[in-house]
């Protein structure tokens, strides 16, 4: 049986199995998906998992749920040997192992690109994964929970100001929906006003959503001025060392998150641990039939999609002659793809990808929107149920459907969940507080004991000596549990530092 190995379960791997297994007949191929994540995610709504419009589980789709006759592997694939068709896969635990295939189809996507700018990769996050999106809303509700006993100050300045790094798409959804989800916060925290939350987008360009029109980007612009966040174009971030961003145009703005939208590339390991022929832009180089194109021509077996490739766009409209990293190409190559391989399994050709642009439609917030489709373009209202209603149908599985809509459907009438759980990343601080450990061995007492051994003691020295003195609080006549808890409470952080003093903005 024909073994076909997917490299990354996303957009464009997810769609290729799926339809795979739809089309091919029984035992006619064995299909594989390698990802180090158990799902695919639905990128487009991160932005909505930061504002908390969508929860983030919804955002995603489990493979082994939906992909029941591939065989699913949790792990990275790390290496690529295609002159002997292996592939090195490296599980989370175990040691990195070899497996055969016939036809490898790499579909691994892209990950955040940055530049060397000291302090962005010890500081910044990306907006690629369902993590991140998450640790940014809890930071976000964690930093106002914080400021919200603070007087005003550069302390608690520092906790409500929010920087985006990219006024792409990506960049500018997530800036509206981060701005969107502190209007929202600040009803809950009445020491906290609209004027204390500073939010800045640092866009090296002259203008934002290259996608739209530049009326479309101005309106756009203009919306988030009106809402308190402020789109800095023509600018640069020249440092960002201990969280603090520095701008080409001399501003300065301490924080604790930035977020980092600006551009994506090709997943590394192709270039760097694969025999797979790659452009000057580290993306695999492909065919307008998705079938791998090295110098001497086609590498047979080899596919590529999605943000990982280099396909000719032959409807004219990409950049550099290729279709542009999104998903609206990679899910439609994600099906091409199954199609093709199923063709050519069955001695057929495969067909050419072409795609026309359908437009662009972005989510800014509850109620705000912009979409552009050619010269057409909508703002406001409309274009955000445009948004929604084309997101909603788009992700993939009935079930997913459901549970984003209805999602909407509960926080349009029960309003958003705004509690933060990032205690989650420190679940058993609780439980190790208060529980009983074993009491340390006491030593025999004896009456003619010296007070101090000498360190070379074969008692332990200094160590013994100090156990010696423990029985001594074992008649205080507490119980053990109450000695613990007593123990415990006096480790535990002081709950009154936090009432001491009376939040500033409570007299208001
Ligand atoms: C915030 C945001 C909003 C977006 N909004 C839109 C939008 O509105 N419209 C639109 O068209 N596009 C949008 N995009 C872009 C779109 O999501 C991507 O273009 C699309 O996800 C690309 O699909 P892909 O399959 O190539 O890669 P991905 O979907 O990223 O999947 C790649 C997969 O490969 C896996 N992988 C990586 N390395 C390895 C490895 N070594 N071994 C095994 N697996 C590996 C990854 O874990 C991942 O699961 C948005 C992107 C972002 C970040």
């Amino acid at each position: 049986m024909t073994k076909i190995l997917i490299v990354g379960g996303g957009y464009a791997g997810f769609y290729t199995a799926w339809q795979l297994e739809k089309q091919l007949n029984p035992g006619e191929a064995q299909v594989t998906v390698v990802d180090p994540l158990p799902y695919m995610t639905y990128q487009p709504f991160l932005p909505e998992v930061i504002s908390g419009n969508i929860e983030p589980r919804h955002a995603v789709v489990s493979l082994r749920r939906h992909l029941k006759r591939s065989r699913v592997i949790t792990a990275e694939v790390t290496n690529i040997d295609h002159a002997t068709k292996t592939a090195t896969i490296t599980p989370q635990i175990g040691e990195p192992y070899t497996v055969n295939y016939d036809i490898i189809v790499v579909t691994a996507g892209a990950v955040s690109r940055t530049f060397p700018i000291p302090g962005i990769a010890d500081n910044a996050i990306g907006v690629k994964t369902v993590e991140e999106a998450t640790w940014i809303r809890d930071t976000m509700i964690d930093n106002f929970n914080k400021a919200s006993t603070m007087a005003p100050g550069p302390e608690r300045t520092r906790l409500l100001t929010f920087v985006v790094v990219g006024g792409g798409f990506a960049g500018i959804e997530s800036f509206a929906e981060m701005r969107s989800l502190a209007t929202a916060l600040l009803e809950d925290y009445p020491s906290l006003q609209f004027d204390d939350v500073h939010f800045h987008l640092i866009e090296a360009a002259g203008r934002i959503m290259p996608e739209v029109s530049e009326d479309t980007a101005l309106w756009v612009i203009k919306n988030l001025a009106e809402r308190g966040a402020t789109v800095h174009l023509n600018t640069q971030v020249t440092s960002a060392v201990d969280g603090v961003v520095e701008t080409s145009a001399g501003d300065k703005f301490p924080t604790d998150v930035i977020v980092w939208t600006a551009g994506v590339m090709a997943a590394p390991i192709i270039k760097s641990n694969s025999d797979l022929p790659v452009d000057e832009r580290g993306r695999l180089r492909a065919r307008a039939d998705l079938r791998v194109e090295g110098d001497n021509g086609i590498v047979q077996d080899a596919w590529a999609a999605g943000d990982v490739s280099a396909v000719p766009d032959l409807s004219g409209g990409g950049v550099g002659g290729f279709c542009v990293p999104n998903a609206q190409h990679a899910v439609r190559q994600g099906k091409l793809m199954a199609s093709n391989l199923v063709a050519t399994l069955r001695g057929g050709t495969p067909k050419d990808y072409y795609h026309e642009n359908m437009g662009a439609v972005a989510g800014l917030g509850i109620g705000v929107g912009a979409f552009q489709s050619g010269t057409f373009a909508l703002t406001g209202v409309l274009a955000w149920l445009a948004h929604r209603g084309y997101h909603d149908l788009a992700i993939p599985t009935v079930e997913r459907k459901i549970r984003v809509l209805t999602g909407w459907i509960n926080n349009f009438v029960l309003g958003r969940d705004f509690v933060s759980l990032s205690a989650r990343e420190t679940p058993r601080a609780g439980f190790e507080r208060f529980a009983s450990r074993p009491r340390p061995a006491a030593p025999e007492a004896k009456a003619d004991a010296p007070k101090k051994l000498p360190a070379s003691s074969e008692h332990g020295g200094d160590k013994a000596a100090a156990s010696t003195e423990k029985p001594a609080a074992d008649t205080s006549g507490k119980t053990v549990t109450e000695k613990v808890a007593a123990e415990a409470g006096s480790a535990a952080p002081k709950p009154a530092a936090r009432s001491a003093k009376a939040p500033a903005g409570d007299s208001k």
